[in-house]
């Protein structure tokens, strides 16, 4: 039977065919855990007297609730410290693997294991976090589930689910110079809308995509879940072999190479069929940012903010007008001349090490404008974090006036000291600009590392082509 790439991992998973419309079992291959979804879990299995099933396929990081500075000393923030606490003690108690805070493989969930070669192609992995659709770069099924079913794959490693609708978005040509994956992936989220992969698991296709590093993938896949998407997934190749190569996690010598033999079965077959099949021309995409406050309200940076009396529907109207109120800005407006507060590099989307080196690779030589509040470059994990400080780039951030910190979540969202005031700006790399999520009041615009590098060069939304 011909299949899609995550049919075929599906498959592969399936411990039990539901029957009548009932949803499938399907075992887990790897669950990830942090500070806020996993207590409720830890305590049902205590009350239930329950231990995990298997401890060797869960492990665990503190990234959310972490800070990102003067982390040797007590963490003033008395809720945020109870969190890390109790995840420390829970993992201690159910003897989960657990990498915290100070740890050299501490990191972002979604950074860390990576990282570790912990995530491998044709995997099924699965946190209670929705950006777990990162992991779909290396063609491994994931998705964020529930605490309730944080708990069931604990006491089980096993969860049941209705398969998912399949999607394909094609990319089709060659990248201009100076568009990212960011670009791509904000480029697709406004053509298909906020909801436009409900329901659905998004396999990204096409040269331009095949062009893309492992990092650049992981952030494609990470902002499915911001299409609405169950899950994104890229069909491994050399590119994905080469980077988990030698990684802590990754198979050696003869398991190796049967894990390539069967990875690069990996791909949808070429007469399969998806749901729902969308294309676009790479030529046509340029660097992309928000001027709203959802990831699908988004224009190429050479655009005007929209105005929303030229909007027939009178939802999509009502949206706009009330998108454009809270982040206080006129219709008309080029993008180019709004000024920023704020600009955040990091996150689970654009904290990896090749957006440091292509931040820094602006900011060299440069120091931030005057008008810049500040300047926060915060590393998905700590490993990259050492990379960079390895290549000299924490020298180059600080030189230009930029504030280096230590790794987490920091201000994707307002959980941790890492927060806007209200009515603040900030040009960020994160994937979401949600009302208040980087703290009470705060506007976002959404970015590549590039565009909020060169921002914090100009003081208004720039590209380095704009220096
Ligand atoms: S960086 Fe942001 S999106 Fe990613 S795991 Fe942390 S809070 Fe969630």
């Amino acid at each position: 039977m011909v299949s899609t790439l995550a049919q075929k991992v599906w498959a592969d998973h399936l411990v039990y065919q539901g029957k009548d419309g009932a949803p499938d079992l399907l075992y887990i291959d790897l669950m990830l855990m942090h500070e806020v979804t996993s207590p409720q879990a830890f305590e049902g299995l205590r009350l239930a007297g329950r231990k995990p099933r298997h401890t060797d396929l869960l492990i665990a990081t503190e990234d959310h609730n972490t800070p990102t500075f003067n982390i040797d000393k007590p963490n003033p923030d008395k809720v945020s410290a109870k969190q890390l606490s109790t995840l420390e003690r829970n993992c201690r108690e159910f003897g989960v693997r657990l990498h915290p805070l100070g740890d050299a493989d501490q990191g972002i969930v979604h950074a860390f294991a990576p990282n570790l070669g912990l995530t491998q192609p044709g995997m099924t992995i699965v946190c209670g976090d929705s950006h777990t659709s990162t992991h779909g770069a290396f063609g491994a099924l994931a998705f964020g589930i529930g605490t309730s079913e944080v708990e069931h794959v604990m006491a089980t490693q096993t969860l049941s689910l209705k398969p998912f609708k399949t999607m394909a978005v094609n990319v089709d040509g060659k990248l201009p110079r100076g568009v990212t994956a960011k670009d791509i992936i904000l480029a697709i989220i406004a053509k298909i809308g906020i909801g436009g992969g409900q329901g659905h698991v998004i396999e990204y296709r096409g040269e331009a995509i095949r062009s893309l590093s492992m990092d650049a993938r992981m952030t494609i896949c990470n902002m499915s879940i911001e299409a609405g998407a169950r899950a994104g997934m890229i069909a491994p190749d050399q590119t994905t072999f080469d980077y988990l190569k030698g990684r802590p996690h990754a198979p050696t010598g003869e398991m190796w190479e049967k894990a390539v033999a069967y990875w690069k079965t990996l791909k949808t077959d070429d007469d399969a069929t998806f749901d729902k099949e969308v294309t676009i021309n790479a030529a046509d995409l340029a660097p992309y940012v928000t001027w709203g406050t959802n990831p699908g309200q988004g224009s190429p940076i050479t655009a005007d903010v929209p105005d929303p009396a030229g909007i027939a529907d009178a939802e999509q109207r009502r949206s706009v007008e009330s998108a454009l109120d809270y982040m206080g800005l006129k219709p008309g407006t080029p993008l180019k001349s709004i000024p920023v507060d704020t600009v955040f590099i990091g996150s689970c989307t654009n904290g990896r090490i090749e957006d440091l080196r292509a931040a820094a690779s602006v900011m060299k030589g440069h120091h931030k404008a005057k008008s810049i509040h500040r300047v926060l470059v915060v590393p998905a994990s700590s490993r990259a974090r050492l990379q960079a400080e390895k290549e000299g780039l924490d020298k180059v951030f600080k030189d230009f006036g930029a504030e280096w910190r230590n790794a987490g979540c920091s201000m994707c969202l307002g959980m941790n000291p890492d927060k806007l005031v209200p009515g603040e700006r900030s040009i960020s790399t994160s994937n979401r600009n949600f009302e208040g999520r980087q703290g009470k009041g705060g506007r976002t615009h959404l970015s590549s590392p590039l565009v909020a590098a060169a921002t914090a060069i100009r003081g208004t939304i720039s590209s380095p082509a704009d220096l």
